[in-house]
């Protein structure tokens, strides 16, 4: 049995940047022609497809380009990170943070509302090496409908192991509950702490430069409630 700590990507891990929206844009007027100006007014938390249909939606715009918008956002994403002009910036402490729960024997692994090529691209970029996660245990949720469908996946195939969903949304907290998994919010985000203790996390950080301490005991507190309750069985 492994402990998986399942790493949100913008927010969590990267710091939010303006650019991701316009690749977006690009994405959707390269396919339909179409340039959308009418925003989506609750984003944080959506997966990639999941957003990406309600800007068409709210645009008017046929919904059915959506696989065609996808690979189109792929394409931007690669020629983006080859072109090595839009570096992120990691979140505070979180390097340390990976470190720290791979010294204890946790894995590190993606939850992400993003497709796989993107969240390599992403983390790269921030600075990460890709060997700091466990792409085969990582979960991408860019043809989910919703997060719940994300987490539910992750779920199924982490049956039998502890994981816990470290994110900067309450959408992060909704899906981990949805699933069973224990949440751990980080206020890195677009969300402010206060909001973030409206959730069922079992913990609350504003970042991990500061609250990395808190999460190794909150984690431990998990692997041992959890293990004691399947010891009981
Ligand atoms: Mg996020």
């Amino acid at each position: 049995m492994s402990t998986y700590i399942l790493w949100d990507i913008d927010g969590t891990l990267i710091l939010g940047n303006s650019r991701a929206g316009a690749l977006y844009l690009d994405s959707i007027e390269q396919v339909t022609g179409v340039r959308p100006t009418v925003r989506v007014s609750n984003p944080h938390g959506m997966t990639e497809g999941q957003l990406l249909a309600e800007v068409l939606k709210v645009n008017g715009i046929d919904s059915g380009l959506l696989p065609d918008v996808l690979v189109r956002l792929d394409e931007l994403s690669l020629a983006q990170h080859e072109s090595g002009e839009y570096p992120r910036e990691a979140a505070p402490g979180t390097a340390a943070a990976l470190e720290a729960f791979a010294e204890r024997g946790w894995i590190n692994a993606l939850l992400t509302g993003n497709g796989p090529n993107r969240a390599r691209y992403k983390v790269l970029a921030a600075g990460y090496s890709a060997d700091t996660f466990d792409w085969e245990h990582s979960y991408f949720g860019h043809e989910s409908p919703t997060r719940h469908h994300l987490t539910a996946d992750a779920g199924n195939a982490l049956a039998g192991h502890h994981a816990v969903i470290v994110g900067d949304t309450p959408k992060d907290g909704e899906a981990a509950d949805s699933a069973g998994f224990p949440f751990l919010a980080v206020a890195t985000g677009s969300f402010t702490a206060d909001e973030l203790r409206a959730t069922n996390a079992v913990l609350v950080i504003h970042d991990f430069a500061t609250g990395l301490d808190a999460a190794i005991d909150a984690i431990d507190a998990i692997d041992q409630s959890i293990g004691a309750a399947s010891a009981r069985r």
